[in-house]
């Protein structure tokens, strides 16, 4: 760590999918497999819940990252979504 990100710069972040069909963005990380293995931790945490999110990874900024802590309950369709990203990480991991 110590390695900071700049905030104009893309890294990844984790997106949460809920079934009220709002989202949110955790997790920021600078590389997708950091991203990964967030969603491994989040999913294990999320197991017992009533409900469950579904997670992608997506690419941001910092700063659109930063922004969207400041709408809760999102559900603009024009945010980020990866799911493609997500696919190609999942068929690495299943190797
Ligand atoms: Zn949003």
């Amino acid at each position: 760590m110590g390695e900071r990100i700049e905030p104009w710069r893309a890294a990844f972040a984790v997106r949460r999918d809920w079934p009220d069909r709002t989202h949110e963005f955790v997790g920021f990380v600078r590389t997708e497999a950091g991203a990964a293995r967030f969603i491994e931790a989040d999913r294990a945490y999320w197991r017992r819940a009533p409900w469950r999110p579904d997670h992608g990874i997506v690419v941001i900024s910092l700063r659109d990252f930063d922004l969207h802590r400041h709408r809760p309950m999102c559900r603009a369709p024009d945010c980020p979504t990866g799911s493609s990203t997500v696919h190609r990480v999942r068929r690495r991991h299943s190797r």
